[in-house]
């Protein structure tokens, strides 16, 4: 079985410097309310769990409904992945959690609203968010973090763990920017290199390891995650069916390994190539494969 994650559209309250999705909320018409509840009827043969994301899926109206929908159809876990800025409303939280959301996943992109907001171009995002987190852990919510690694919070990897940590989160991710939409157009100043994140990505791994907090990277190849390789999130991630509104991918892990991840010459020979998907494809097409060396270590 899949995981259905379902695109409702592309508004959003922030501008993210970094967004995979670009100028899509100018181009692409947002889906009806009939149209998603079409898509959960059609999809749960397949799927047995939803997450429901944009765009700014907590912009909605109609989300409630939907969540209530994906529940009387039966799918398990039903998580709402946002920005985080409107669960500082702790009634649209309790909305949610009565209509049946089993987890949430929120986005921080850096430790202080400095960071925060000049990524997301929203201002007082940071502390929106924050506030958001609390109430959803006041509820006793499922909260899965997620980040985004970029030029900006490279250097303050380690306190955002501190953060998360203090903020009590269920799990946190840092997943290395993927450079489309916004991020291919800004790439040279959000673009961070591999070399120069490691440090602190485990160091942040290690505060959050510590503090029995689970915690993952996402797109840092195998040969930067040496003796951290159980922190890789692609080792356990589902299968996704993808439907947006302009397109749908059957299988996104299909979709990812053949079109997203790329291998290069270091690979050839590399211990570890077989249980490693490689960065994303426009890293070494900018950057080349110089900085990556193949592992020689025994893989189990
Ligand atoms: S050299 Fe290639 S296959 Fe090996 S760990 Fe690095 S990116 Fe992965």
């Amino acid at each position: 079985m899949q995981r259905l994650d379902l695109k409702v559209g592309f508004s959003c309250n922030s501008r993210c410097v970094f967004c995979v999705q670009g100028d899509k909320r100018s181009r692409v018409e947002p889906r009806t309310t009939a149209q998603l509840l079409a898509t959960l009827e059609e999809k749960r043969s397949l799927c047995h769990e939803v997450v429901f994301t944009g765009g700014e899926v907590t912009l909605r109206n109609d989300l409630p409904s939907l969540v209530r929908a994906a529940v009387e159809l039966g799918y398990e876990r039903i998580q709402v992945q946002t920005n985080g800025r409107l669960l500082s409303r702790m009634e649209l939280v309790d909305g949610l959690l009565d209509a049946g959301v089993t987890e949430f996943s929120p986005a921080l992109h850096g430790a202080n609203s400095a960071t925060h907001d000049g990524l997301t171009n929203a201002r007082g995002s940071f502390r929106q968010t924050v506030r958001g987190i609390a109430n959803l852990r006041r509820r006793g919510a499922l909260v899965c973090l997620n980040s985004v690694i970029v030029k900006q919070n490279a250097g303050q990897l380690a306190e955002m763990a501190r953060l998360f940590v203090q903020l009590d989160v269920s799990q946190f991710q840092f997943a290395f920017v993927h450079a489309l939409g916004s991020a291919g157009t800004h790439f040279e100043s959000v673009v961070p290199r591999y070399r120069d994140i490691q440090q602190q990505l485990h160091q942040a791994l290690a505060i959050g390891q510590a503090a029995g907090v689970r915690c993952m990277t996402e797109a840092v190849p195998l040969c930067w995650m040496k003796e951290w390789e159980e922190f890789v999130a692609e080792r356990i991630m589902p299968d996704l069916a993808l439907v947006e509104p302009d397109r749908e991918v059957p299988s996104y892990t299909d979709y990812r390994l053949r079109l997203g991840k790329a291998h290069g010459p270091p690979c050839e020979d590399c211990t570890w190539s077989h249980r490693c998907e490689g960065p994303w494809r426009e890293y070494p097409e900018r950057f080349g494969w110089e900085e990556f060396v193949g592992r020689r270590d025994a893989c189990p």
